[in-house]
């Protein structure tokens, strides 16, 4: 007999009705059951039929499923008459819990069937599709343990859920429109299919709804509709961020963005993330993405959306791309239930809600593409809680907590590191609540229980406190890690490379070891430590928190002149001589190293961006506005402040800004290169890892990388499926803390 242990996500994603028909297919007799942890297998039979059956085990697993490692024992024969599927027996290990999975092709199909019992049910789901992770209270997977506890099953889904022939063998979220759950309007007597046509009138007569989706809310109106998407942005009080554009389908994609293979195939993978796509001249609203050339695009991914896009009603013109945000105030988490959304979308036309309740929130995921490879830009949805492989780390439980924007936080068990979904900016008190009880339910739901604590070094973040508090009630070390190391630790992770590099950390703002703003930052480091081998040229950031949102108070401190300054129109007067005050006499002034500041900088005096209204927003416009120069250029300069005083040459001589930008782009670029050859050849090291949020700009990492490869003995590490951005930090800090501990 056969004693098989399958780990990786093999819970949710119908892995025990696979291997009953596979075991009754090849004649084997035994059991499956799932032990919180992975899949246990008993198997006996004939030694072909054996073979048989555990090669395609491995080979011909469901699609949603991923084998992360096999362990095979030969044990003595028992007593079996059959293949049974055993009830879940619970035991603490390596847990793989499964993400939510967009609604699949053929509970698609069946939603628009008339003939199926399940027409127009807003929650179809299968055993290869679904909710997972946001509606699961404990391992193991099973309806109990789930959202899904509060709604008993008809006599018809649990037939369905008992057949091992059925799709839905074994589907814990099984429901129908017999029972399970509901849609329903907030505030009006409105349910089911009545609500949903309901909010199919406001969306196509230009209004605004909230949706809650398997996250969280979102907050729709017609993408192509100026008016109905100015009334948002004021409701909301965002004045320009880009808007995510949710497509009808791939055709009305393609209508409005421009579409390669490799996009194509993440935009409509089961993970469905927001994909950042190259705009067209369509008719797409010009204030969903104002002054940026790409336009984040999102297919639908539950049955909902499918419903709200396609309801067979009297509406025939309904709109092919709605505006699909996340439904929050500004700076607090997305909400998740009704007395909530009640409060927060007030100014909505209808709230459409649901009674499945969500445990743990989960934004979508945001991913770009650079050189054709995927650059995750915000981690969440479909992709959280699958864990990353790190072979060098030690089998000590860990708890990161990020950093204090775009916040996510790790929990690390052996040499597992699981980042959490999406949690946002910590400068809220409400998101620190969040957040804690986040943790818990991570925690929880993944049985780790931390040995060690890890932050950021900043005495001021909210996640240093939380840190402190938690380490405390744990009773275990705190260890504190420098924000640029940690992000470059977390590229090193995900690129499961536990040796020596040079690591490139170019970012907005960090806490430096001297005190300093770091972000900028040039280290020898591997896991254990790091030294600062080099960094940018300092310069004078002064104004305290509007220097990181208003560009022009950094050029000033290049520029040095007001006459300069009023030239290019910076700005008025009186800010002008305030913030030459502030440089004078040293007020509210602090050295930095921070590229991201100098990105602001050149986007204020090039005129492209003076004050950003969003974080990022400065060095994103400047990219765009490099991307559409079609001059290379070649210059090689010594350090950041050379390169800003060329930049202002030819902006004062009126040369174009586009090529100016671009120009600007390539010199940071290869002053990049020489910086890290020299530390090459002066260390022998020939790994090089690119990691803060300024390679996000994918203009920038791919020059970089393409002058880097000119000399080819080196090796690139980069980010594809962690954020290079302070989302991915969490995965540094956990590396960092087992690795010395
Ligand atoms: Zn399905
Ligand atoms: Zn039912
Ligand atoms: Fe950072």
């Amino acid at each position: 007999m056969l004693n098989v242990k399958i780990f990786g996500i093999v819970q949710g994603v119908g892995f025990r009705p696979f291997v009953k028909n596979l075991a009754d297919a090849n004649k084997i007799v035994g059991t499956v059951a799932n032990r919180g942890s992975y899949v246990e297998i008993f198997a006996q039979g004939a030694d072909d039929d054996l073979k048989n059956f555990f090669d395609a085990l491995q080979t011909k697993n469901p699609p949603r499923s991923a084998i992360l490692k096999v362990d095979v024992k030969n044990l003595p024969d028992e007593n079996f008459s059959e293949f049974k599927i055993v009830d879940s027996v619970h035991e603490a290990g390596d847990i793989f819990v499964s993400p939510d999975i967009a609604v699949c092709e053929k509970c698609a199909a069946e939603l628009f069937d008339k003939n199926n019992r399940r027409y127009l049910h807003p929650f179809i789901n299968c055993t290869a599709c679904g909710p997972r992770l946001t509606i699961l209270k404990n391992m193991p997977y099973d309806r109990e343990r789930t959202s899904m506890g509060d709604f008993p099953m008809c006599d018809a889904c649990a037939e369905e859920y008992f057949d091992k022939n059925s799709r839905r063998f074994d589907a814990q979220p099984i429901c129908c429109n017999d029972c399970g759950c509901e849609v329903y309007l907030l505030g009006k007597n409105l349910r089911g299919h009545d609500a949903i046509k309901h909010v199919r009138k406001i969306l196509a007569g230009g209004g605004v709804v909230a949706i809650k989706g398997i996250g969280g809310f979102h907050l729709a109106c017609d993408a192509k509709n100026f008016s109905a998407v100015q009334r948002l942005r004021d409701s909301k009080i965002r004045p320009t961020k880009p808007f995510a554009v949710m497509f009808k389908n791939i055709s009305a994609v393609e209508r409005e963005c421009f579409l390669s293979d490799a996009e194509k195939n993440f935009l409509d993978s089961p993970q469905k993330p927001i994909v950042l796509l190259q705009k067209k001249f369509g008719s797409i609203a010009a204030n969903v993405a104002p002054e940026i050339n790409k336009l984040g695009a999102i297919l639908p991914y539950t049955p909902l959306h499918l419903l709200i896009f396609d309801f067979p009603d009297e509406i025939k013109n309904f709109p092919d791309a709605l505006i699909m945000t996340s439904g929050n105030p500004s700076g607090v988490p997305i909400t998740i239930d009704d007395d909530d959304a009640l409060k927060n979308f007030d100014y909505c036309d209808a709230i459409l809600s649901h009674d499945r309740k969500i445990l743990l929130r989960a934004d979508d995921s945001v991913m770009d593409f650079i050189d054709g490879r995927p650059s995750m830009i915000r981690r969440s949805r479909g992709y959280s809680p699958l864990p990353i492989f790190f072979d060098a780390a030690k089998k000590i439980s860990v708890l990161a907590l990020g950093g204090e924007l775009k916040n996510t936080f790790c929990l690390a068990k052996n040499n597992l590191f699981y980042a959490s979904p999406y949690i946002g900016d910590v400068g809220d008190l409400r998101t620190v609540e969040v957040l804690e009880n986040s943790i818990d339910r991570m925690k929880n739901l993944l049985e780790i229980n931390p040995e060690v604590v890890a932050c950021d070094l900043h005495p001021r973040y909210q996640t240093t406190a939380l840190a402190e508090k938690i380490s405390k009630e744990l009773n275990v070390p705190l260890i504190k890690i420098q924000h640029h190391y940690a992000h470059i630790l977390s590229c090193l992770a995900e690129n499961n490379f536990g040796g020596e590099v040079i690591g490139v950390a170019f970012d907005g703002t960090g806490y430096g070891l001297d005190g300093t703003i770091w972000g900028g930052e040039f280290f020898i480091c591997d896991t254990k430590n790091f030294e600062r081998a080099a960094s940018i040229e300092p310069f004078m950031q002064a104004g305290g928190d509007k220097s990181s949102r208003e560009g022009w108070r950094i050029a000033l401190s290049f520029i040095k002149n007001l006459d300069v300054a009023r030239e290019l129109n910076l700005a008025d007067e009186k800010n002008l001589r305030g913030q030459k005050f502030l440089l004078e006499k040293k007020i509210n002034c602090v050295r930095s190293t921070s590229v991201g500041r100098i990105f602001d900088a050149v986007a204020a005096i090039l005129g492209v961006c003076k004050v950003s209204t969003y974080e990022g927003e400065a060095a994103m416009k400047l990219q765009a506005a490099a991307e559409r120069s079609t001059k290379n250029f070649r210059a090689e300069f010594k350090d950041t402040n050379e390169i800003f005083s060329e930049v202002l040459t030819r902006r004062l001589n009126g040369e174009n800004i586009f090529d100016t930008a671009k120009f600007f782009h390539e010199s940071l670029a290869e002053m990049t290169a020489q910086i890290i050859f020299e530390l090459s050849a002066r260390t022998k090291i020939k790994t090089v890892a690119l990691s803060g949020g300024v390679f996000q700009n994918s203009l920038l990492a791919s020059l970089t990388t393409e002058k880097l490869l000119r000399r080819g003995s080196l090796k690139i590490l980069r980010h594809e499926m962690i954020p290079p951005n302070d989302g991915g930090i969490c995965v540094g800090q956990a590396v960092h803390a087992q690795t010395i501990l």
